[in-house]
C-alpha cells in the first residue's frame, strides 16, 4: 500500500526522524492563515500523488510571495501526474539546503535480508543516478538479527568527509530511526530524497515515502486506515472489494487469467505478438462463475479495452464454472467485444459445449489464442 508524503512524513514525526513544518490544503484560499502560521515567508507548494518524479513534471514549486503561491497552488491541484489527479498540496516551510542524500530501506528477496542504500548524490532520480553514476550507490545487507548495525552507520559516514561531526550525528540517528520505522512498520521500502543537511548543520527528511507489505497490514490497524480509498484507481478499488488481483496497465488488451504466473506468461505472450495488455488480473485458483463475472464486468469498464484475451487454466477451477461466469456476463452485461477465449482442464468438455451453444470459439493452445486476440485488435475501430 502506498501512502502520500504528507501521511509519511507524520510517520516520520511519530519516529522522532525530523521534518519540515508543514500543512496540507485542498483549497488556495487556505494558503491564508498557513503564511501567517509559518514564521518565513519562503514556503514550498509539493502536490501529493502516489507516485515519484514530481519535481519533474512540475509538481514541486518554492515561492515566497502569498498571491503568487495562490496561483502554484491552483496549478498544481488542475494537475494530473502520470495520470492521477492531483487532490491535495503539502505547503511547507522552505529549507536552506546545504547538502542533499539518499537514503532508503528495502526488502532484498534475492538474499533473504534487508538493504540499507545510500547515495552522498541525493535529490535526484536513483535509478538515474544507478545508471550515470553507480558508484555514487552504497548499499549495505542488514540481516533481520541482528539487525543494522552501527558500524554499518559509521562505514557511510566516514565516507562524507565534507559535512561537519554535528551534522554526522544528527545523520547518524536519521538513519537508525528510519530503520526503527521500517522494522515497525513492516514497510517493504522507506526512502528519504533528499534527506538534507540545513544551514544550520541539522538533518531533515524533505522527502518521504513509504511503501507498506499488504501482506503486512493485518497487523496495522493504525496504518491501514491511512488509505483513501477514494483516492486509488476506481478499477483496482473496485477489483480489491471483489478481492481479486488487478493492476491497470496502459494497453488495450483486457486480460482475465487465474494464477499470477499464468497471468504474466500471458502479459508476455500478448506483447510477443505484438499486443498491449490493457491490465493484469488474477481471478485466483479457486475461483467460481461469480469471480469470472466480476473480473469481466471490471474489464469491460476500462474505455480503452478493445479485445477481450481470458486464459484460465482448470485445475482447482472447473472450466464449467468460467463458462457460466463468461456466458452470463456477456448476456448480463451486453459485451460486444472481441473475445478469445483460451480454457483447458478440468470439465473442459461441459465447457466446450457450454460455449459453443452461445457461438463463442475456444482454443486450447494459449499461443494460437494470443495470435488470434491481436488480429482482432488489428480489426478493431480506432
Ligand atoms: P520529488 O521530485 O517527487 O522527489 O519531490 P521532492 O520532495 O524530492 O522535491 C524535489 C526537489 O525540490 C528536492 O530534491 C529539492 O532540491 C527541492 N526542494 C524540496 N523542498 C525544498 C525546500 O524546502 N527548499 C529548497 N531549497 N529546495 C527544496
Ligand atoms: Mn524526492
Amino acid at each position: 500500500m502506498k501512502i502520500y508524503e504528507y501521511q509519511a512524513k507524520n510517520l516520520f514525526s511519530q519516529h522522532e526522524i525530523p521534518v519540515p513544518l508543514g500543512k496540507t490544503i485542498d483549497n488556495p484560499q487556505q494558503l491564508d492563515s498557513i503564511f501567517s502560521e509559518f514564521n518565513s515567508p519562503g514556503i514550498v507548494l509539493k502536490a501529493q500523488v502516489y507516485t515519484g518524479g514530481r519535481g519533474k513534471a512540475g509538481g514541486v514549486k518554492l515561492t515566497d510571495d502569498l498571491d503568487q503561491a495562490k496561483i502554484l497552488a491552483r496549478e498544481i491541484l488542475d494537475m494530473n501526474i502520470k495520470g492521477l489527479p492531483v487532490k491535495t498540496v503539502l505547503v511547507e516551510q522552505q529549507i536552506d539546503i546545504k547538502s542533499e542524500f539518499y537514503l532508503s530501506f528495502i526488502q532484498d528477496r534475492d538474499n533473504s535480508c534487508f538493504k540499507l542504500i545510500f547515495s552522498p548524490q541525493g535529490g535526484m532520480d536513483i535509478e538515474e543516478l544507478a545508471r550515470v553514476n553507480p558508484d555514487k550507490i552504497w548499499m549495505k545487507a542488514i540481516k533481520y538479527f541482528p539487525g543494522l548495525q552501527s558500524y554499518q552507520i559509521r562505514e557511510i559516514l566516514t565516507q562524507l568527509p565534507e559535512i561537519s561531526l554535528s551534522a554526522k550525528k544528527s545523520l547518524y540517528t536519521a538513519i537508525n530511526k528510519l530503520y526503527n520505522l521500517f522494522i515497525a512498520t513492516e514497510s517493504s521500502l522507506v526512502e528519504i530524497n533528499p534527506l538534507v543537511i540545513t544551514g544550520e548543520d541539522k538533518c531533515l527528511a524533505c522527502d518521504a515515502k513509504v511503501v507498506i507489505d499488504d501482506n503486512a497490514l493485518f497487523r496495522h490497524p493504525q496504518l491501514a486506515s491511512l488509505r483513501i480509498p477514494e483516492h486509488e484507481d476506481p478499477f483496482e478499488r473496485e477489483a480489491k472489494e471483489k478481492k481479486l488481483n488487478y493492476v491497470k496497465l496502459d494497453g488495450n488488451v483486457g486480460c482475465m487469467v487465474n494464477g499470477a504466473g499464468l497471468a504474466m506468461t500471458t502479459m508476455d505472450v500478448i506483447k510477443h505478438y505484438q499486443g498491449q495488455p490493457a491490465n493484469f488480473l488474477d481471478i485466483g485458483g479457486g475461483a467460481k462463475s461469480q469471480q469470472v463475472y466480476d473480473a469481466l464486468s471490471i474489464i469491460v469498464k476500462d474505455p480503452a479495452v478493445k479485445v477481450i484475451f481470458i486464459n484460465i487454466f482448470g485445475g482447482i477451477v472447473r472450466c464449467d464454472q468460467v463458462a457460466e461466469g463468461i456466458i452470463q456476463a456477456k448476456n448480463k452485461l451486453n459485451i460486444n467485444h472481441p473475445m478469445v477465449i483460451r480454457l483447458i482442464g478440468t470439465n473442459d468438455q461441459l465447457a466446450y459445449k457450454l460455449l459453443k451453444n452461445e457461438n463463442l470459439q475456444v482454443f486450447t493452445e494459449m499461443s494460437e489464442a494470443a495470435k488470434q486476440a491481436v488480429k482482432y485488435l488489428e480489426e478493431s475501430p480506432k
